[in-house]
């Protein structure tokens, strides 16, 4: 394998590495803006030029193959000069917007200017003028003025998405990004190209004004849209999740850690804007109680009674539907308690199940729960229909298809724990709020096994606790049930 050095560091690479690559690989920060791991190399930008010991002139990084005793230098002063000449170049044209800018406080032409350049702009005659803010497809907005054509959004299109829905019209410094002849930019993963451009021409619709970057806190997550379970970042502030973005997965490659060039980085726009879902006006922050017809909140205390009450009535025979959109944590500790407290053995599985599943053979997979590997893994089947009982558990919601399985049977009591009204099972006499994973740590497996955690943004809302955090108080209305069939015993010895 070619041995190169940058800046003094001995590097092995695997043949056919670009410079670019073996530097970001090991820790070696080069600056670049057409440059992006998922996509063809362009070396339009000319941000990445490096000196090579030997040779007369600068060369671009990202499309340099390492050579076997390559000496490489990113930092020297004919290497910064150019770099700062690249700026100003760039900045010719470009607005101040940046007071008015989404991108402003993580865009590469502000972090580069400030790292490499800092001169003030010497340019006197009038800027070129372009198109602002026009609509380029339901989710993004583009602005022109800002756009350095690095042509990322175009490549993007073409090479992942396979719809080349953007192109570079006219020639000069007239040109422009705009979309195809006849296209919006509307591909399913449209809103990665706002991530993916390094500055502020793309922006998302559902982000624009809504919070300065530098006010959000981000808590590495995972997507739990669908059973790819993509890793992502919930950008959050004052408990409030404003959006959610793709999340590199550190890896190792021969122990050394790659973040810039490997992992899952993109998001499908149905996963990464179904983050609204979780802050609906429907999620449920305290117990609730069905009386008259109508769900009204009590406190735990209460609720912990009135569970007494139904697991001393109706205890008999328990079944327990585990949806697919809890965590392995939730589900290892309901299983626990179930067989060994509650002494039942009947523990199937649901989740959602939307009408028409999207997929495609890029990331969307068609089930749209993200752990229920890890249910089929514990042995938990289907629900089977005719199902009977007296206490139906349910934990998060039902598939539409379980519901009807369920309707219509004569349940002396259902248990419910979950977040959000809409999901509450029809005739669910308690509901118990349920912590979601926003406000929680624990596990998802996706489809293909890999196990990936998440953290807690913020704290659980009002009472809601996760699964494993109501079972002291589920054991509790099994307590109850104990000391209510001792008394029964010793009063029928009295008989
Ligand atoms: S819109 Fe952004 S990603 Fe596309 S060419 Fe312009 S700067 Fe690059
Ligand atoms: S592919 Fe699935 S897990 Fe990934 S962002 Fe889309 S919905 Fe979420």
């Amino acid at each position: 394998m070619p041995v190169i050095t940058i800046d003094n560091k001995k590097i092995e690479v695997t043949a056919g590495t670009t410079v670019l690559k073996a530097a970001l690989e090991n820790g070696i920060y080069i600056p670049h803006y057409c440059w992006h791991p998922l996509l063809s190399i362009s070396g339009n930008c000319r941000m990445c030029v490096v000196e090579i010991e030997g040779r007369p002139k600068l060369e671009v990084s990202c499309n340099l193959v390492a050579a076997d005793g390559m000496v490489i230098k990113t930092d020297t002063p004919a290497v910064k000069k150019m770099r700062k000449s690249v700026l100003e170049f760039l900045l010719i044209n470009h607005p101040i917007d940046c007071p008015i800018c989404d991108q402003a406080g993580e865009c590469l032409l502000q972090d580069y200017h400030f790292k490499c350049s800092g001169q003030a702009s010497r340019f006197k005659e009038e800027k070129v003028h372009k198109s602002k803010v026009v609509d380029a497809g339901r989710h993004i907005k583009l602005d022109n003025e800002r756009c350095i054509l690095c042509t990322r959004c175009v490549r993007f299109c073409q090479e992942v998405v396979k719809e080349p829905e953007l192109t570079v019209a006219i020639r000069g410094d007239r040109s422009f990004i705009t979309t195809a002849p006849g296209k919006t930019l509307d591909n399913p993963y449209s809103l990665n190209t706002v991530d993916i451009c390094p500055v502020g021409a793309l922006t998302s619709k559902d982000f624009r004004f809504k919070k300065r970057v530098w006010f959000l806190k981000s808590t590495p997550s995972v997507c739990p849209h669908c059973s790819n379970g993509c890793p992502i970042w919930i950008d959050h502030a004052d408990e409030i999740m404003y959006r959610w973005r793709p999340r590199q997965e550190i890896e190792k490659v021969n122990g050394i850690a790659s973040s810039q060039l490997t992992g899952n980085t993109i998001l499908c726009d149905e996963g990464r804007l179904s983050y609204g879902e979780w802050q609906s006006d429907t999620k449920i922050s305290k117990p609730l109680m069905l009386e008259e017809g109508e769900h009204k909140e009590i406190s735990r205390a209460e609720a912990v009674l009135k569970l007494n009450k139904i697991l001393s009535k109706d205890m008999k025979e328990i079944i327990a539907v585990l949806s697919a959109q809890i965590s392995c944590e939730e589900a290892d500790a309901f299983v626990k308690f179930l067989r060994e407290k509650a002494g039942t053995d009947k523990i199937y599985r649901s989740g959602r199940a939307p009408l028409n599943p999207t997929s495609d053979d890029i990331i969307r997979k068609a089930d749209k729960n993200p752990n229920i590997s890890y249910l089929e893994k514990m042995g938990l089947r289907e629900l089977p229909a005719n199902i009977e009982g007296d206490v139906l558990f349910v934990t998060d919601s039902l598939s539409k298809d379980d519901i009807l399985k369920t309707a219509n049977l004569k349940w002396k009591s259902i248990v419910q724990i979950t977040h959000d009204k809409r999901l509450i099972v029809p005739g669910a006499e308690i509901i118990l709020p349920r912590a979601t994973f926003a406000e929680s740590e624990g596990t998802f497996v996706n489809f293909n096994g890999v196990k990936r955690k998440f953290s807690p943004a913020f704290k659980p809302a009002g009472e809601a606790r996760t699964i494993a955090g109501w079972i002291p108080f589920l054991e509790e209305g099994i307590t109850g049930v104990m000391s209510f069939l001792r008394k029964q015993e010793s009063s029928d010895r009295l008989i």
